[in-house]
Formats: C-alpha cells, structure tokens, sequence
C-alpha cells in the first residue's frame, strides 16, 4: 500500500539494494550455518558469567564510557584507555567515521573485493565509493595508490580481508599509509586480526601518525557476534569527531561486560583461533581431496572456486538441500566461490560428508 502524503525515502536510500545478508535457511530440520563466520565455540564462561550478572543491573543505562571494557584492552594490547572507541559491532564504529569523514559528494576508496559495508555506510553518507583492483584476490597497494582521486577522503582496507582471507603484512600497510597524501584518513579493519596476530599483519602501532584507525572486534575469535561489540584505536582528534556520530549508549551492559571478561581472558581466544586453524586446514585439505579450488586464507573461513558462476550456485543450491548453508560471493564479484565458515570439528565432519557426497552424486543442478 503506498500513501502519497508520506514523504519518500531521501534518494540515495532508496536508490539502495538492502545489505545482503545470508540468505535465510529453510524452515523444518535444524541446519548447518557455515554463512556468518560465527566463532566455532561458544564464548568464555566468565563472559558469559559477566553478562549474566549485568543483566541483574539492566535497569541502569550501561556506561558511556565504556571504562571497564577500555581497561581490559588497553592492559591486553599495552594501549592508552582515552584512543579507544568502543561500538555495538565494528559496523556502528564503520558507519560513524564514514558519517563523520564524508560530506556528501566526497570519495572513499576501498578494494574489488572488499567488505560490502564500506560500501553501504559510504552511501549512507552520501559519498560515491571508488573501487581498486585487487591482484589475486589480494589487496594491491599499487592499485589502490593509483585510484586516489582529489576528493578522496578515506580509504577503508579489511586485513585479512572478507571473504578473500588474505592479508598483508604490516609493512605493506605501512607503505600504503606513507605514500597516501596526510588528508586522506586510512581504516584498517582488523576483524580477523586475532587469527594472525604473531604474524606480523596488524597494524594497531600505526595509530600513532595521527591519520590512521585500526578496527577490531569481539564477533568473531572471542565468539560474541550475537552481543555487538567492536572496537577501534582512533588518533585523538579523529576520535573526538567519530564520537559525535555514535549513539552514545549503544552497547548493552551486558555486552560490555562480556566483553571485557572476554579480553580477559585471552587463553580461551587463543584456544579458539587453534582450534579455528587446525579445522581450517583439514577442511581445505579434504575440499582439495574431492577436487575444490580452495584458497588457504588465514581466517574463520575458506573461500571455495568453482569453475563458473553457475558451478557456484548449484553447489550451493545441493549443500543447502543437504541443510549445509554456505554463502554465496556475487555482491562480492566472486559469483563463482563460496565462502564457507569453519565450524567445530564434528559439525565440520558432517559438512565435509555432505559436501563430498554432493559432489560425487554430481548432484549440482
Ligand atoms: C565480521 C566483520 C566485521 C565485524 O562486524 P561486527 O559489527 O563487529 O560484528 C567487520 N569487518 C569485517 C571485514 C568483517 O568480516
């Protein structure tokens, strides 16, 4: 039903595709979701503990200024409490810097095969979104110093990246930050940063020249995808701005509190990334076995490549009558891979049957 008298969306809402979520599983038996590169374990204990007890407290705004949550990570990751910024979800943090940093008209830059949401919160603000090549699925820095334009004012870069799983090292970041030109201000979205730590990929020091945000959250190694918890380390300056377009109490107390005890708790992370890699690798191992093209990637996920678009969506079509739901990659421009996330070894074991038993029956219409 439409009502004439109602105003109509502003344009460039309605001019927008909704955010392509997973498409929903069937209704009926329970499904294998392998869509949401969710944690393949249940959080802490003590977070959940943690969360439980500031339910008892939920009558009470929660904090606004997140001091215990920024105690626990500034102590974990040796940075000062006053750069952090905390979101419900990394997400609210990526819309508040593009609502903050994009007037409408402006640029921001971001890859090929990057993260949808860089693309949805630039448009939100009215910013036009330039895109540059990747090499391989992996972030080409050369190209993307070459797609700078005189009004580009962000450029936002996932690493590792989603759903490629591939990511640079530091100093590949660093020398894109060094030639980018002092105005432009770089997002470097650390949401798998956890599954690399140690190797040299993150980038949290790179704060310090005043001109770069380091994102992370608790979605996906500490398991908390369903509390909204991310955050970022943001110069100063830069935060005071972002900060203006957050909703100030959008983290729940008990989101807040989980979290922290789940950076308290880094054994248990640890744990989990362990055990997120050796079901990754056997996963790429036995997808290689019944002859997937499957890249290595580094995260809580493997991209799989079939021959052609349409190789791509029967797969999927197949795994999803054997109630293994996997995502597919075409807003992504990967319209022949599937991005499949690591679940625990046992679930992992069925899919794997599923998956291999499709593919023999040649059951891929
Ligand atoms: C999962 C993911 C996020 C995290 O989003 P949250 O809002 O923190 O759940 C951010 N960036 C990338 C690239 C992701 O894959």
């Amino acid at each position: 039903m439409t009502n004439a008298a109602l105003p109509v969306a502003a344009r460039r809402v309605a001019e927008m595709a909704p955010y392509p979520l997973a498409d929903p599983p069937p209704d009926g038996d329970p499904v294998i979701m392998l869509a949401q590169n969710e944690s393949l374990r249940p959080p802490s204990p003590s977070a959940i503990e943690a969360a439980q007890t500031a339910a008892t407290s939920a009558a009470a705004y929660p904090d606004a200024d997140w001091s215990d949550l920024r105690r626990a990570i500034a102590d974990v990751h040796a940075l000062d409490p006053t750069q952090l910024i905390v979101g419900a979800g990394s997400m609210e943090l990526i819309s508040a810097i593009a609502t903050a940093y994009l007037d409408p008209g402006a640029a921001a830059l971001t890859t090929e095969h990057g993260y949808l949401f860089f693309r949805t919160t630039t448009r939100l603000a009215g910013g036009r979104v330039d895109l540059a090549p990747e090499k391989d699925r992996v972030v080409d820095i050369d190209q993307l110093l070459a797609a700078v334009r005189p009004d580009t004012r962000v450029v936002f870069v996932a690493n590792p990246g989603n759903p490629t799983g591939t990511w640079l090292a530091s100093n590949e970041i660093e020398r894109l930050r060094s030639a980018l030109p002092s105005h432009v201000l770089l997002i470097v979205d650390e949401a798998y940063g956890e599954f690399v730590d140690g190797s040299g990929a993150g980038c949290l020091h790179l704060v310090a020249r005043g001109d770069t945000i380091v994102l992370r959250t608790f979605s996906k190694a500490y398991g908390l995808a369903g509390m909204r918890v991310g955050w970022g380390v943001f110069p100063d300056h830069v935060a005071k701005e972002v900060r203006k377009a957050l909703n100030p109490s959008s983290v729940s107390a008990p989101a807040l509190a989980a979290a922290a005890a789940a950076m308290r708790d880094q054994d248990y992370m640890r744990e989990t990334v362990a055990l997120t890699t050796t079901g990754r690798e056997a996963f790429i191992a036995s997808a290689r076995t019944l002859g997937l093209s499957v890249g290595g990637g580094c995260a809580n996920f493997a991209l799989v490549g079939l021959p052609s678009p349409g190789a791509a969506s029967a797969l999927e079509r197949a795994l999803r009558r054997e109630r293994v739901i996997v995502r597919k990659m075409d807003s992504y421009g990967l319209s022949a891979c599937l991005r499949v996330t690591i679940a625990d070894a046992a679930t992992m074991a069925i899919a794997t049957d599923r998956l291999s038993k499709v593919i023999r029956e040649g059951d891929l219409r």
